[in-house]
């Protein structure tokens, strides 16, 4: 496939087609950067239906269940920064390094997906710079302009998972995804648990590593940044009371997690 090479759209999107990236409150004032890899369930006109039935591209295995309306009243209550990702992560898995089989899985959990098998280089390249490339690029330029203009930043990178996985129910509500930054998680983990209704997850039902994860490690642990993932479990954020509701909670949340950091001068104060 033909590529443009202006750095603008490739083919793989045509006129019809969204820009990948989204936007909210750019001009947000909160540390907190918000990054929503699986925001979406897009697929490029070009790329059909990859030959799944709408069954398939409507679970989880497609998008985030419901992570979309959490962030976007997120941004909003903490006039913070959101970036997000339109298109289906099986047609380029935004949280996963381009290299990783997981990339544009040809199988996800028990699921073939025909349009993704025996993909050409050149065809996983195509996504890669339709998609990826000016996502995390966003994200990259962001984040420079912010430390060149000597602005806080602490990146969230919010996600959701699905209540049973390969026939395993999962106990959760709600867990935190970390690595490398011992900062923030534990602060968000003590007032999660402190929350007398919640089940939350130590590094369930995910832990972040550089094989399985991009934005963490390459946005803000190599930079040197707090950062933490989130994961809300799908079935309590697939309406939008239940999005409402989270987001509510999360706000206040972070509200005291900001308080919090600026007393440890972790942040300016
Ligand atoms: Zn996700």
């Amino acid at each position: 496939m033909a590529l443009d090479s202006g750095g603008g759209l490739s083919l793989l999107l045509g006129n019809q087609d969204v820009p990948p990236v989204l936007e909210e409150n750019a001009r947000g004032r909160s540390p907190f950067l918000l990054t929503c890899d699986h925001y979406g369930r897009l697929i490029p006109r070009r790329l059909g239906d990859l030959g799944l039935p709408e069954s398939e591209l409507t679970r989880h295995i497609a998008w985030d269940i419901g992570i979309a309306g959490v962030a976007e009243a997120l941004s909003k209550h903490l006039d913070a920064h959101l970036i997000a990702q339109r298109y289906s992560r099986l047609v380029i898995d935004c949280n996963r390094p381009p290299a990783a089989a997981s990339s544009i899985p040809s199988i996800s959990e028990a699921t073939t997906i025909p349009g993704n098998e025996g993909l050409a280089r050149d065809a996983a390249e195509a996504r890669r710079q339709a998609i990826f490339d000016p996502y995390h690029g966003r994200i990259r330029e962001i984040i420079e302009q912010r430390l060149r203009e000597n602005i806080p930043t602490v990146l969230v990178s919010l996600h959701s998972f699905t209540p049973v996985y390969a026939g395993i129910a999962r106990p959760w509500h709600i867990g935190t995804l970390y690595h490398r930054d011992t900062r923030l998680p534990p602060l968000l983990l003590d007032l999660l648990r402190s929350e007398p209704d919640l089940v939350a997850g130590d590094n369930e039902p995910y832990a972040v590593s550089n094989e399985t994860d991009y934005t963490i490690p390459v946005h803000a642990e190599a930079r040197g940044l707090m950062n933490t993932g989130i994961e809300i479990r799908q079935d309590l954020i697939a309406d939008q009371a239940g999005q409402t509701q989270w987001a509510d909670r999360l706000a206040r949340i972070f509200a005291e997690i900001e308080t919090m950091l600026r007393a440890q001068r972790l942040l300016p104060a």
